[in-house]
């Protein structure tokens, strides 16, 4: 559990000065890590950090040697097209990365000329997944997701009973997980058409998109040695934003008896910029479990959950047809919610994941599962602002939906923002659905 620090103290200011503006999201007490180059260059991907609206170039800091001890061996691992070796140097070697990082942008650095020099600016950057996502697990920890889409699947049986005593999850596919910006095909495959007899293969006709959080793995576990709930998050690198789009069609024809397969191994989008654990310190939030509800198993309970296992995360859903971007219309917000309403915590899913022996290796995702809050007006996905495609939703072009159409943009925002301490933003992920290729 990261304490608080110097690093997040909301007084401080960068020389950097686009990261001391109001509502940026990278100001020097956030300190994100991504994968980037210049934008349509033949350069190597390499790892920055944002600060403001630039990045700083971690190689090109290391090749200035402007960082000693343990933050030079982290700039060191940063040296690569992605972030897996810093990611297994474990959570002290991130910290002296962030003090290192803190003070060194912050106004009155001695060696800030020759750090300038690594700066680049965003709009000039292209970015890519920032790890080598060895494997991809999606859980599903919204229990008001969990009970929204249950009751459109099972109207009967809408939350299965395993749901309040384990955090439910699947393993997913990481060879389609893909950089914000991803524009991937309508998928195709058996639907069962309401009231056929036979399935056809068909491009899917309820596209959807799934408001997640990414949690990415940093240290292993050994193969057969489980991680205990309050020596999780020490294994856990940081969160980014996570669009698991769906085929809500395919997936109710396929998804029982072992659960989701084309309906989701299709495309997901991840964002830049991983936001770590320790930026997100000033957010923690008591975690809770109703009293008539059951109360988690020993393996899944402690005081520290109790205390500050919850994160207080903004999360918000932006459409854009392509009418409206031709009509010069801007994107139009669908939701909002907070990962806070979360029933299992990021804790909880990796201690659930290990508690059989399974390993986690450096750079591994986890997706949250749709992070719906309580109301409609929270929900985070289409299928449930829809109710199943009973209800649709107007755009500002005069267009309505109850799922994606093809060219349409989807964009997730999320950030932390409370009084006494800094904003910290996640910036954001964004894909586009195209049309479906042609049958084969
Ligand atoms: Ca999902």
């Amino acid at each position: 559990m990261s304490l608080l620090n110097e690093t997040h103290n909301p007084a401080l200011r960068s020389w950097v000065a686009s990261a001391n503006a109001d509502g940026s999201d990278f100001p020097i007490q956030n300190l994100p890590f991504g994968v980037f180059r210049r934008y349509g260059s033949a350069e190597a991907f390499r790892v920055g950090v944002a600060i403001g609206d630039q990045i700083l170039d971690l190689s090109a800091a290391h090749a200035h040697n402007l960082f000693t001890n343990g933050a030079k061996q982290a700039t060191l691992a940063c040296c690569a097209p992605n972030l897996n070796a810093f990611m297994a140097l474990g959570s002290q070697a991130w910290a002296a990365l962030r003090l290192a990082l803190s003070r060194a942008l912050r106004e009155g650095y001695t060696l800030q000329s020759a750090l300038s020099t690594c700066l680049v600016p965003q709009v000039d950057a292209e970015f890519a997944v920032p790890a080598q996502i060895g494997d991809y697990t999606d859980f599903y920890t919204s229990v008001h997701h969990a009970t929204n889409v249950g009751k459109l699947f099972r109207p009967d049986n809408p939350l299965m009973p395993n749901y309040k005593w384990l955090p439910i999850g699947y393993h997913g596919r990481s060879s389609s997980i893909g950089i914000s910006g991803q524009a991937f095909h309508r998928p195709v495959s058996q639907t069962m058409a309401p009231g056929a007899t036979e399935p056809t293969l068909t491009a899917s006709k309820r596209m959807d998109y799934e408001l997640e959080l990414g949690v990415y793995m940093g240290t292993a576990n050994a193969l057969g040695e489980p991680v205990a709930l309050d020596e999780a998050e020490d294994h856990v690198f940081g969160l980014c934003l996570f669009n698991d789009w769906s085929a809500r069609d395919i997936q109710g024809w396929e998804y029982q008896p072992l659960g989701p397969f084309l309906s989701k191994n299709f495309a997901s989008t991840v964002s830049p910029w991983i936001v770590t654990l320790e930026a997100l310190s000033p957010y923690r939030q008591p975690w809770t479990r109703p009293s008539d509800d059951p109360q988690p198993l020993p393996y899944l309970d402690s005081a520290t959950l109790r205390s500050s296992g919850a994160i207080d995360i903004e999360l918000e859903v932006f459409i854009q047809s392509a009418a409206m971007r031709e009509q010069g219309l801007p994107e139009h917000r669908l939701s909002r919610s907070n990962f806070r309403h979360a029933y299992w915590t990021v804790s909880q899913m990796v201690a659930h994941h290990t508690v059989n022996g399974c390993n986690l290796q450096p750079g591994d995702l986890l997706g949250s599962g749709t992070q719906s809050g309580p109301t409609l007006e929270e929900a985070g996905a289409l299928i449930e602002l829809s109710v199943g495609a009973s209800r649709s939703l107007a755009l500002p072009s005069g267009e309505s939906r109850t799922f994606l159409e093809d060219g349409d943009t989807v964009t997730f925002r999320g950030a932390c923002e409370k009084p006494g301490a800094a904003r910290i933003g996640f910036g954001e992920v964004s894909g586009t659905l195209l049309p479906a290729r042609a049958l084969v």
